[in-house]
Formats: C-alpha cells, sequence, structure tokens
C-alpha cells in the first residue's frame, strides 16, 4: 500500500477519497526535526503540507523514497520545487482550490473599512452610554461601495474572483496585470442568465491614482521587495482603502503604518505579514487596520475542494 503523510492534515473529503483509492493515509503531525527519519522508517511516498512544514533541499537528498510532494493550496515558498522536480519528484499544488474563499475574505475587509466595523466591534462590548453616541459619531461617516472604483493588482485567479464580488456590488474595476491583455468576467446570477464583462488591463500609475480600492493578488515579487512604498502611496487618491491577502511584504508595513497615521490611507485591511507568525502589533492594532490572521483560504468549501483536487492529483500520479 502507498502511504501517503499528510503531515499539515488534510480534509476529510480529501482523507476518504485517498483511502477509497487505496493509499494508506497517515495524519498525525511530524515535527519538522523528526520529518526525515519519519519519512524513511515508515516508507512515505507521498508528503502533504499546508504552509507551515517545509521542503528543502536537504530533506529531498535524505528521503530517496519521495516520490511526490503535495502542497495544499497555492504558494510553494516552503518547497524547494525546481530541486525536487530536477530530482524526479512530482510536486503538486492545488491553485484554483481557495479563488472563492480569498476573494469573499477580501470584500470582509472592504466592508469592514467603508463601514468601521473592525474599529466598532473592538469598541461597543465595553460601551457606556455617553461612549456609544460618541461612537455613533465616529462611526457614522461610511462610505457605499457602489460607484466607485477598485483596482486589482494581479489579475490571476483570486484577482477575477474578486472582480466578479466589486461588479456585483456595483463598483468599477481596473486591472493591472503585465502578463495579460484582459479577462472576462462572468457573474452567475440565481435565476437568471450568466453576464460577461471583459476587462482590459490598464497601466500601474493610472490604477494606483484612481482607484478608491486597490487589492494585491500577485505572488511576491522575486526580488522580495515591497510593491508598494511611500511613494506609490503619495500617487494614490486620499483615503484610499488598501487591502493584501497576498503575501506579506507586498506592501512596505512601516510606510504602510506612516500613511495610515497621516491620513493619506485612509484604511488597510491585511489577511497576510511580513513577520508571520509575529506581526507587527502597531499594524494590527491600528484603528484603521482590519486584520485577519492569514485566513483567506480557510473555509470549509476551500478545505474540502483542496483536499479532494489532491486526492485526484496524486490517485492520477500513481496509477
Ligand atoms: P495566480 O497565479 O492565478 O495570479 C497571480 C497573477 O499575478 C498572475 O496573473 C500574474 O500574471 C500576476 N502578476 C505577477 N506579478 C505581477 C506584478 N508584479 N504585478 C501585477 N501582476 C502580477 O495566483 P492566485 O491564485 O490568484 O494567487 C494570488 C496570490 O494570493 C498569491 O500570492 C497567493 O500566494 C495568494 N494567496 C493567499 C491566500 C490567503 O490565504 N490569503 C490564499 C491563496 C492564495
Amino acid at each position: 500500500m502507498i502511504k501517503v503523510l499528510a503531515n499539515d492534515g488534510i480534509s476529510p473529503e480529501g482523507e476518504s477519497a485517498l483511502k477509497a483509492a487505496g493509499f494508506d493515509i497517515i495524519t498525525e503531525n511530524v515535527s519538522q526535526d523528526q520529518l526525515i527519519d519519519n519519512i524513511n522508517s515508515n516508507d512515505i511516498a507521498a508528503l502533504l503540507v499546508r504552509s507551515a512544514t517545509t521542503v528543502r533541499e536537504d530533506l529531498i537528498n535524505a528521503c530517496p523514497g519521495l516520490k511526490l510532494i503535495g502542497r495544499g493550496g497555492v504558494g510553494m515558498d516552503n518547497i524547494d520545487v525546481e530541486y525536487a522536480r530536477g530530482k524526479g519528484i512530482e510536486v503538486i499544488n492545488t491553485p484554483a482550490s481557495s479563488s472563492q474563499s480569498v476573494a469573499e475574505l477580501v470584500f470582509g475587509h472592504i466592508f469592514s473599512l467603508a463601514r468601521s466595523i473592525n474599529s466598532s466591534n473592538a469598541k461597543m462590548p465595553t460601551v457606556g452610554d455617553t461612549e456609544f453616541k460618541a461612537l455613533k459619531k465616529a462611526y457614522g461617516k461610511g462610505v457605499e461601495l457602489r460607484g466607485r472604483q477598485i483596482g486589482i493588482i494581479g489579475f490571476g485567479r483570486i484577482g477575477q474572483s474578486v472582480a466578479k464580488y466589486a461588479l456585483g456590488c456595483g463598483m468599477s474595476v481596473v486591472a493591472y496585470d503585465p502578463y495579460m491583455d484582459s479577462a472576462d468576467i462572468t457573474l452567475q446570477i440565481a435565476g437568471a442568465d450568466d453576464v460577461t464583462v471583459t476587462i482590459k488591463t490598464t497601466d500601474f500609475d493610472s490604477l494606483i491614482a484612481t482607484s478608491d480600492v486597490i487589492t494585491f493578488h500577485v505572488p511576491m515579487p522575486a526580488d522580495g521587495k515591497p510593491l508598494i512604498n511611500t511613494a506609490e502611496m503619495e500617487k494614490m487618491k486620499d483615503g484610499a482603502i488598501l487591502i493584501n491577502a497576498a503575501r506579506g511584504g507586498v506592501i512596505n508595513e512601516a510606510d504602510l503604518i506612516a500613511a495610515l497615521d497621516s491620513g493619506k490611507i485612509g484604511g488597510a485591511g491585511l489577511d497576510v505579514f511580513e513577520n508571520e507568525p509575529t506581526p507587527r502589533m502597531d499594524l494590527v492594532g491600528h484603528s484603521k487596520v482590519s486584520a485577519t490572521p492569514h485566513i483567506g483560504a480557510a473555509t470549509g468549501e476551500a478545505q474540502a475542494r483542496i483536499g479532494t483536487e489532491l486526492a485526484e492529483k496524486i490517485s492520477a500520479f500513481f496509477n
């Protein structure tokens, strides 16, 4: 029986599909320093990870029986992918499974910031009589999204999914992606015909200068440098909202705090951070920040799809 170690867990749907296909699936978490010994002593042929376990050259060299490495999710920064492939190991991920969940979280942050729900939630549990009126005044300056412009930087799977929600809210959508000229966005509307809107990509400078909300759906740049620093924020509309559910470090965090303090940037919705799992407290605790702990893909639906997609790809590979 081929043995699969799902070291960072796998959804019940994925586990059942692998068992039904005749694999021996082990879901206990093995610590990073015990992993090589565990893989070799248990004859593990496939190692599945999410973002916690790292699969570097040393492990790849030390585990000659390993035939497949699977990443449940998109980013494979925690795996030495090219090195593994060079050694003949199959490396797979599940890029499409979580796009919708990430897009919905993005809109959670946008709605939260547009109506101060994040700050209000933090203050309301201890509100007193007089403070209620003060908070009502402070948080009573909300904005509607309809008619506003969203700028989507990175127009791949998640960026396009975000565009659907934006169109549904009546926002105008502009997108920047150096590798794409246009994309057809199809809205499936319950009880009505599908509607397809073609969005042509625009240039970076005009997107950041004209958008009310700017959201990032790019991989981390290869040079590791932020795409957005003070210079870029200076070109944005006063009070613009920034959303980062891509990778921590796409927006320069120190520059962002300064721009939030000055009022240049009106709010930031952040699911990812430069220094995970210990993000800056002056960022996540900032009154103009809506923060979540990297949960973009963490819905039951996305995890079920990830597990099922992994199981299908593993079965196809070994059969
Ligand atoms: P994707 O590959 O489908 O799309 C990324 C797009 O970015 C591509 O179209 C590419 O051409 C474009 N791009 C690359 N460099 C660019 C640049 N400098 N400027 C503008 N566009 C650029 O990827 P995806 O599935 O949409 O994922 C996007 C990001 O979301 C990734 O960084 C991924 O790691 C992250 N992600 C986060 C979560 C979460 O939990 N928050 C979950 C899944 C994915």
